[in-house]
């Protein structure tokens, strides 16, 4: 096990040897009793770890988390519709895409790389749209950007979406399950993610939470969206799981659920203290960059992403560096931004790694050992006793 690399990108992540075991028995049957029980115990977690209440509708369909976002664009939007994109970086450039595909407009509130646009931005272009009579039907944004590693205020931009009449839909891909999220209380009309990134399971489920007035949007749409995308399609499936009933759309990826229920169950034990972990970690992580001279992208604390970290090269240091890193047992990722993708790396922390100090620690070894070989030498010393100091507020051993 010892050689295999470590996985310390923004997903796929680490995974526990409990969702390993959980997804590596003979698949099940999709009307298996034992599957059937996965399934509801994954749906009612769902609402759990989503902060959703009785009324909203969780949906695990087969796919990745973009097949998440396809969804939500196609089922709440008909062509000619008007959508506003809060634009933080790379996924929510695709989504903007999605929606001009479905052949409604779209406009964007942009930033620059490492910044959120505003939420009083965002609150003048929806008024600015309504006073026009071209009220925004749904208003996107991504809580992570796995791009630059900024989180958006998801709690404010429901507020004013909802103040605005607009459905709020949030790509939660790199967040869900490790930012805090009160779907609910803050009046989100949509969260997706996907099973391998906070999650801890393998790449092939999405998963989808909406609220009643999402699944109305979707009963009043005009232009049906394609089969397997709708959300009609695979209610009656959700409902029937939900209920411990067997029923069949389309195959769902029953050796993944498996897994999912696996850590759905480690992550409920206690999610308080998970949340919470991820904010140690997080800001941990930080500590780390900061006692080495590193840089991160995200213009402040306040907004630095707790699941992951993006963090710019050293003079002197280039993109070869994660190949360096990787020659030392750890896989990073590079940069993503289009803008400024050859400038920054980025280390995934989210997730069951979270709980394995030693990974972490070998995490920043190696990350330390890759800028000493790239000539940017630091003292992997000062940055693990950084790590520790900030982590151990509660032990993290
Ligand atoms: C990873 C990610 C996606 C895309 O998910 P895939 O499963 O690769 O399709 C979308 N949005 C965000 C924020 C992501 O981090």
């Amino acid at each position: 096990m010892s050689d295999r690399p470590l996985l310390m990108i923004p997903g796929p992540v680490e995974v526990s040897p409990e969702v390993l075991a959980a997804a590596a028995a003979p698949p099940p049957g999709h009307l298996a009793p034992g599957l059937v029980e996965a399934f509801a115990r994954c749906l009612r977690a769902m609402r759990t770890v989503w902060g959703a209440d009785a009324s909203a509708v969780p949906m695990l369909v087969p796919g990745s988390g973009t097949i998440a976002m396809e969804m939500a664009v196609c089922n709440l939007l008909a062509p000619g519709d008007q959508a506003l994109v809060v634009n933080s970086g790379f996924f929510s450039s695709r989504m903007a895409e999605m929606v001009r595909r479905r052949g409604a407009r779209v406009e964007q509130v942009t930033a620059d790389p490492g910044a959120h646009p505003e939420v009083d931005e965002i609150d003048q272009r929806l008024g600015r749209l309504s006073a026009a009579g071209d009220a925004a039907k749904v208003l996107f944004a991504t809580h992570v950007d796995t791009s630059t590693a900024v989180r958006v205020d998801a709690q404010r931009l429901a507020e004013v979406g909802r103040k605005h009449g607009a459905l709020v839909v949030f790509d939660g891909v790199c967040a869900t399950a490790g930012e805090r999220l009160e779907m609910s209380a803050w009046g989100a009309d949509l969260v997706l993610t996907a099973s391998q990134k906070v999650l801890g399971t393998a790449p092939g489920v999405a998963l989808l939470m909406l609220s009643e007035k999402a699944m109305d949007a979707r009963r009043r749409l005009g232009s049906p969206p394609p089969l397997c995308l709708d959300f009609l399609s695979w209610l009656p499936i959700m409902n029937a799981y939900e209920a411990g009933e067997k029923a069949y759309f389309s195959t769902p990826p029953t050796s993944l659920i498996m897994g999912l229920d696996a850590s759905f169950e480690a992550m409920t034990r206690d999610l308080d203290g998970w949340f919470d972990r991820h904010e140690r970690i997080g800001h941990a992580m930080r500590a780390v960059w900061k006692s080495i001279g590193l840089e991160i992208i995200p213009a402040s604390e306040e907004i630095a992403a707790n699941t992951l970290s993006a963090v710019r090269y050293p003079d002197g240091v280039d993109a070869t560096l994660c190949a360096k890193i990787a020659a030392r047992g750890v896989v990073v990722a590079p940069g993503l931004h289009p803008k400024m993708a050859d400038r920054y790396f980025r280390v995934g922390h989210m997730g069951d790694v979270l709980f394995h100090p030693a990974k972490l620690r070998r995490t920043i070894e190696a990350i330390c050992g890759g800028l000493g070989d790239a000539g940017y030498s630091v003292d992997v010393g000062a940055a693990l006793d950084a790590f520790d100091s900030a982590a151990a507020n509660e032990s993290v051993q």
